[in-house]
């Protein structure tokens, strides 16, 4: 039981993640088709199909620069909406983990980068986006570091369906908003369980 090097635990969350992406990218499509403009799952499969062809480069470097190279890339390659999104979330990230990297660090570098998000997206909680899962997947990990984030992640996203979209292309649609999952929060959602399961492993 010895601890996986850094590397190896970078490669293997871009594998995880970038799969998990992946395999539910025409579900995130379906998601944004009915509330968005449909392009939320070949966005993200783009965006994490380059992180995944730059993973040796990316995981040869320090954590907090894979992260930034990580953030870098979904900008470029996600556009979008989600795109800077994401990207402001990992860059964060890694700005913030560059003092350390214990689990508290992750834990208060996760809560810096939803700050970050909201700052980027004029967005809080309740709007059904993405922070409707970052916010409460993070409030678990305050409250315990061994938390089931992957399940609090999935309920988080559920939680969104009768939300009526307040900020992003949902907004567009109003009352016509309520009844369908967040693309957004579902990527969130599939990401953080991606996550959790390689650092769980
Ligand atoms: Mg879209």
């Amino acid at each position: 039981m010895t601890a996986a090097p850094p590397a190896d635990l970078i490669a293997r969350l871009i594998e995880a993640v970038a799969a998990t992406v992946t395999a539910h990218a025409d579900e995130l499509t379906a998601l944004d088709q009915a509330i968005g403009d449909g392009d939320h799952g070949l966005n993200m499969r783009r965006g994490f199909d380059a992180v995944l062809a730059e993973r040796d480069a990316t995981a040869a470097k320090p954590l907090p620069d894979a992260l930034k190279a990580i953030g870098m890339t979904l900008v470029m390659k996600v556009g979008g909406a989600s795109g800077p999104l994401y990207g402001t979330l990992i860059m964060t990230m890694g700005k913030e983990l560059a003092a350390g990297a214990t689990p508290a660090d992750a834990v208060r570098a996760f809560g810096a980068a939803i700050d970050a998000l909201k700052a980027r997206g004029k967005s809080e909680p309740g709007q059904k986006t993405m922070l409707d899962v970052l916010v409460p997947v993070h409030a678990a990990l305050v409250a315990d570091p061994r938390a089931d984030v992957a399940a609090i992640a999935a309920a988080a996203a559920d939680a969104t369906i009768p939300m009526k979209a307040i900020r992003g292309r949902a907004s567009f649609l109003g009352d016509r908003s309520i009844g369908h999952m967040d693309p957004g929060a579902r990527s969130s959602s599939l990401i953080i369980a991606a996550v959790a399961g390689v650092l769980e492993g």
